[in-house]
């Protein structure tokens, strides 16, 4: 059983903050773990979240509240735990915030060092931060709001940047739903995803950390990827050592009902 979401953030580099990591997944049943941190976080990304800055005084502290590493630091670690032998297999990379403008800069980043995988991921639309705080939504317009969602995430796959897709469906953290049938849509993704062969995560991510009551996609778009055969891989969105594996069984069941 794999988890292939899971962010190391809240510790320092170090091989005791990853044994526990390790130690957890062991507990709960896990042989294979994807560790990874996500762009914001790395001052080299910095230009990508410009227009996140200029959004809002929140959203430009923010982000000065996150970036605090040079993404040398992480590369470091990762050279340094791969020769280390771990009870569970581990996979190291990058959650990235998708900016079509940037697709050169990721490209170059994502280069520049043998990253076991890098996940896609859409967490701003046109500079706004949509997963921050539910009162942020007061004057958006669901529809318009979706559609630049899903398009972005139609660009995500076929920039060919990525190996997968985080949470495809966070635009619904605040219980924000259209109008539009996105059937459609979410099909066009699917054969996005196949051609790429990217997969897609099925993610408990915002029930991990928002309490959302939907455990990953929705229902419609599961059974679309599922008929098309997308690849669905199990992701914790964990972000401390006590939640890796988090969920994973439960969204397993789930998808072979
Ligand atoms: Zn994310
Ligand atoms: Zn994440």
């Amino acid at each position: 059983m794999t988890d292939v979401h899971i962010h190391i953030e809240r510790g320092p580099y170090t091989k005791e903050w990853i044994d526990r990591f390790v130690k957890q997944a062991v507990s709960v049943g896990m042989d294979e773990i994807y560790l990874l941190e996500h762009s914001h976080r790395f001052a080299e990304f910095a230009p990508m979240y410009a227009s996140v800055c200029e959004y809002s005084d929140y959203q430009k502290n923010w982000y000065k509240s996150k970036v605090n590493l040079s993404i040398k630091d992480f590369q470091a670690l990762i050279s340094k735990m791969r020769n280390i032998e771990f009870p569970v297999k581990i996979k190291w990379g990058l959650e990235v915030c998708y900016f079509p403008e940037y697709e050169k800069l990721i490209g170059d980043i994502l280069n520049s060092f043998n990253y076991d995988f890098a996940v896609g991921s859409i967490h701003w639309v046109e500079g706004f931060g949509f997963d921050h705080k539910a009162e942020f939504w007061n004057n958006i317009d669901i529809e318009k709001i979706y559609r630049k969602y899903y398009n972005l995430m139609l660009r995500l796959a076929k920039s060919g940047l990525f190996s997968g897709v985080a949470h495809p469906d966070s635009i619904k953290c605040f219980h924000h739903y259209p109008m539009d049938d996105l059937t459609d849509t979410y099909s066009l993704l699917a054969d996005e995803l196949n051609y790429r062969q990217m997969y897609a995560e099925q993610s408990g991510g915002l029930a991990l950390n928002y309490g959302f009551e939907e455990l990953g996609m929705n229902k419609t778009m599961l059974d679309v990827f599922k008929n098309k055969n997308v690849d669905i891989r199990f992701a914790s969105d964990a972000h401390k050592p006590e939640d890796v594996g988090a969920n994973i069984l439960n969204m397993q069941a789930f998808l072979q009902a």
